[in-house]
This record gives structure tokens, sequence and C-alpha cells, in this order.
């Protein structure tokens, strides 16, 4: 028999907890390593009726399953790749793609399905996961589905769930998922020695600058082009590094070297010494795959150059050097790397990580929702004015790490009421209503408060091109100026400048709190780099030494009035 570890019980426990109360699929989050199939054991053997266990790949599905029978439980497989079709049992590990093609007499019955690898689903209706989903929860009433993974995240969508118990939205847009019920950290694994330490080591010689690529939008990854147009201006660097991996790998027992593009895989493999290293790409064949792993993990083979395949489900614990040499688009994809080296194995203290693309990703980092705005920007935590909880956002800090300026929108916190989640509402950035003026989220379509719908920047910016008496600013440059008016207040002066010096101003006075209050409104709620600290408006000099907190905005349209330019609007990126 076998006994859970205290997390692996928790795990477990909030699963059961969570079916007890509703049937919406729900997720629980165990870094690699963590000791997966032992949860899905546990809830596989203590479900009532039967269950159904998918993977995406035959690996996956077998080495479920046999952790299943040795636990002394009994089930079946259904998998085309491991020649086994059972459909009688009452626990069965099949693959999706083998179970796509089932008969409809193969879907009756059924209880909870649990899919390990569940960041593999994705939000198409009618991909094959979704449609395998769809026939299940329509032939069998009070369906549970519960998904598995280390990196609850994908380079698409985002977030696969919307809710975290914690209290957090991780997304507002329509997900399979609805929440994820239990999330152990990784730090967790590595405090509590569940885990090797990973020893990171940025940049250790010259490196490949992958700073000039950025994520197609679309899918959220790099373009294998772009990869390869790097790869191929800086081949003078890989022979440097090679010789830092082997220098550094000369007490290491096993070497997976990442890379993403088949060329630079092979380039690397010639620096490499012949009879024990080798390389997988997806286009191995499956067999010579098997036995490649084979012998890499009886340690024949020291080094494992591979192109974008063993990320996750491959399994050889005494792997104790990870050599990145392919940009990571995200902190899960990077965790998935790394993940491969953390295994326990007899003998072995730590796993030495070298990163060679100088893109600097903290494996620890929580993962941010949305797009890195630029490649200075870093996670932060922000704490929210209004409930006080903290969010994870994209910002910039200065040398010391001190936070400058954040992209947060919105508050990501809020409490459950019972399945409800009711947020804290807290809107850093906003879209004002050209109707009421209230506050609306950046992404909403129409005033909360009057229904009004709300223009889009872009289309504001359109129209003002097409009108005569408006002016488009795209802004280069926001000078502050501090001076009188001709009664002698004090008068701040705004100036937006474009890349031809042409410029438009805003004024403001100070002499009473109408003024002050009008300032804050107009300019401080809008241009704040930290939008949620408190700023007191006190005179135009003061603001003009607070000048580094306030940011410029994209553009500034202005309108022709009594023969003045007014600036009516700011767009901010
Ligand atoms: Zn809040
Ligand atoms: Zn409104």
């Amino acid at each position: 028999m076998y006994k859970l570890r205290p997390y692996q019980t928790e795990a477990t426990n909030a699963v059961i907890s969570h079916f007890k109360s509703n049937n919406t699929p729900c997720v629980v989050v165990l870094p690699t390593g963590s000791g997966k199939s032992l949860v899905i054991a546990e809830l596989a053997h203590r479900a009532h009726g039967r269950v159904l266990v998918l993977a995406h790949v035959k690996e996956l599905v077998a080495q479920n399953f046999e952790k299943y029978e040795s636990y002394g439980h009994k089930a079946g497989v259904y998998s085309a790749g491991l020649s086994r079709k059972d459909t009688n049992s009452n626990v069965i590990f099949g693959s999706i793609q083998s179970i796509a093609n089932a008969s409809d007499t193969f879907f009756q019955d059924f209880n909870l399905i649990i899919i390990d690898e569940c960041h593999r689903i994705s939000n198409e209706n009618n991909s094959q996961y979704r449609k395998v989903l769809s026939h299940l929860m329509e032939m069998n009433e009070g369906l549970k589905v519960l998904g598995l993974t280390a990196t609850p995240y994908r380079m698409d969508t985002g977030w696969v769930y919307n809710y975290h118990y914690d209290g957090f939205e991780k997304t507002s847009e329509d997900r399979f998922f609805k929440k994820c019920v239990y999330e152990l950290p990784l730090r967790f694994m590595i405090k509590n020695n569940y885990l090797t330490p990973p020893i990171l080591i940025d940049s250790p010689v010259a490196c490949y600058d992958f700073s000039n690529i950025k994520p197609k939008n679309e899918s959220g990854l790099y373009s294998q082009t772009e990869i390869s147009d790097v790869l191929k201006d800086q081949k003078r660097v890989t022979p440097g590094i090679i010789k830092n991996v082997l220098d550094q790998s000369i007490d290491r027992k096993g070497v997976m070297i990442f890379t993403s593009s088949v060329n630079h895989a092979q380039e690397i493999l010639t620096l490499l010494p012949k009879e024990i290293s080798t390389i997988v790409t997806g286009s191995t064949p499956q067999k010579e795959r098997d036995q490649i792993l084979d012998s890499f993990k009886k340690q024949e083979l020291k080094y494992l150059v591979n192109v974008s395949v063993l990320t996750t489900g491959f399994d050889a614990p005494h792997v104790d050097l990870i050599a990145i040499l392919r940009p990571t688009e995200s902190i899960g994809l990077y965790q998935q790397i790394v993940g491969r080296g953390l295994r326990l194995f007899p003998e072995k203290i730590d796993c030495l990580i070298l990163d060679y693309t100088g893109t600097c990703v903290n494996l620890f980092n929580p993962q941010i929702d949305g797009k890195r705005v630029d490649s200075n920007s870093t996670p932060v935590i922000i704490e929210c004015p209004k409930c006080n909880e903290e969010n994870n956002f994209w910002g910039l800090v200065d040398d010391e790490d001190n936070i400058i300026e954040h992209y947060g929108r919105k508050c990501q916190r809020g409490i459950f009421e019972g399945e409800s989640f009711i947020p804290c509402g807290y809107l850093f950035r906003f879209k004002l209503c050209h109707n009421c003026n209230s506050e609306n989220d950046i992404a909403a379509r129409v005033c909360k408060v009057c229904t009004e719908t709300l223009i889009d920047p872009d289309k504001k910016l359109k129209e003002a091109m097409s009108l005569k008496d408006a002016h488009v600013l795209r802004v280069e440059h926001m000078e502050f100026v501090s001076s009188f008016d001709s009664k002698n207040n004090e008068q701040l002066i705004i100036n937006y400048y474009d890349a031809d010096a042409q410029s438009i101003s805003e004024k403001y006075t100070f002499s009473n709190d109408g003024q002050k209050l009008a300032f804050y409104h107009n300019f401080v709620r809008h241009h704040l780099k930290r939008p949620e600290k408190y700023f007191e408006v006190k005179s135009s000099s003061d603001v003009v030494d607070k000048r580094r907190l306030f940011r410029e905005p994209s553009f500034v349209i202005a309108r022709y009035v009594k023969k003045h330019w007014v600036v009516r609007e700011k767009v901010f990126n």
C-alpha cells in the first residue's frame, strides 16, 4: 500500500469537497514531481461510480496506469498506442485520440473524468478534448470533471480557469474550468525536499540576444523564423556556449539541452562528444525516440539535445544539468523545462540551470496574465487600495527594485459567497463613459452605470483624424512648466510635443480646492504611473517636482474651440 504526503491528502480533500457541493469542472495545480499520479490514484479509488483518466500521450497514460496498479488497484487501459482497449473496468486510463474514436457505448456510466496535463484543452469548442468532454457530459448526467496540471496557463488564451480558491479572478472570459480548488507552489516542493533545488545561472558566458523578438499576438508564441534568424546572425556564439556546457557538466550525470530549431539542434550536436550525445525532435520516429530516451535514462548517453518535445511527460530523474538555448514565452514553459531536472535521484544534490538566452525568467515568479508590454517589464506585486489584497501585474522597477510603474488594470481579488465570486471591483485603469462620466473596466463594451456603448480608443483616434477641427498628436515628449497667469496665480502648463516639435498644451491653476480637484480628475487620475497611490495636489511647483510619477499619453486629441486647440482626450497604451 501507499501513504499520501500531507499535501496530496489536502489536494484530494479539496476536490472531494468541491464536488460535494457542485459539478462545475475544477482544476488542481501540482508542480512536476509532486506525485500527481498518486493523487489521481487516490481520487479514482475513492470515487463513487466509474472513472476515466485521460491524457494526451500514451506515455502519460501508461505512467498513470502503472502507478495505479502498483498501489494494488485494478484498472483498464483504452489506448491504440498501447494496444489495449478495455471497456468494462471501473477505472479506465485512456488516451484522448483513441477515446475520440470510441463507440457510443464506451461513453456511458462515467461519474468522474480526470484529465492529466489539462492545460492542453483548448478553448475552442470543436477541439478533440472539448468534443469528447461534451459527449461525456451529454451521456452522463451530473458528470464531474477534474483537470490536473503543473502550469494552468496557455500561451494563446492565458489562464485555463476563472477563479482561484484564494480569492483571485484570473480571467473574466469564458473558461471550461471554473475554479482552481488546490495549488501547491514549486517553492514549497523544493523547501520541503520533495524536489532537488535548482541552481540558476543566468548568462554564464556570452549568450544569445533575443531581446528584439516579440511573441505573436494570436498564439503568444515566438515566430520560428525570427528565432532562426537570430540564431543564424549570432552563430558564432554557439561554440562558446557549448564549450561552457561541457565545462560545467564534467561532474554531471545527465544533461538536457533545450533549443527550438532543428538546424540549431544539429549544429549543437556537432559540438558535443559524439558517442554520448544525441538529438530528439518532433519528427524523430516514435520507436527511435523510445530507444534514445531509454539509453539516456540508463545513462549510456549523457547529452540530450531536444527541440520542443520533451517539455512534458518525460521523466529522467538523474538529469542534473539543464541548458536553455531557446527563448521561453512564459514562466509556465520555463517551469516545465526546469522541472525536467528537479526530480529526486540518489546522490543528486542539485540541478544546474544554465540560461543562455539572456531573458532572466525567475522560476518562482507567478504567471502574469496579459502581454508583457516591453522587455524591461517584470512581475510586480501591487496591493489594492480598496481590499488591501495583493495583485500580480507586469511592471517596471528601478535599480533598487522600487516599483515605478505597473500595467495592472483592475483588482484581481474578491471573495467567494458560496460558489459565486464577488470581485473587489477596484479599477487601476479605466475607460470614462462619455455619457455619464463613470469609470468602466478597460475591456468593457458598455457603461456599467448607464449602459451607453463605450467607444474604443482606436475608434476615437480614427474619428478625430477624419475631422477638420480636430488634431491628433502622437506624443514624443511631455513637459511641465510652472508659471503665473495674468492674475498672478500659480499655474501649471503641460506641453505635449510630437516628433516634429509641434505641441499642444493644457493649463491648470491651483488657487482653490475646486481647481485642485479638477486637476486631480483631469490629470492625476489618468497619468499616475502608480494609480493606487495617494497623491495630494498642493501646488504647481510641487507637481513639477514630482513629474517622474506621471506617465505620458501615446496620443492627445485636441479640438479647435474659439481660436484655440483644447485637449479633449488622451489615449494611453
Ligand atoms: Zn481589491
Ligand atoms: Zn455611462
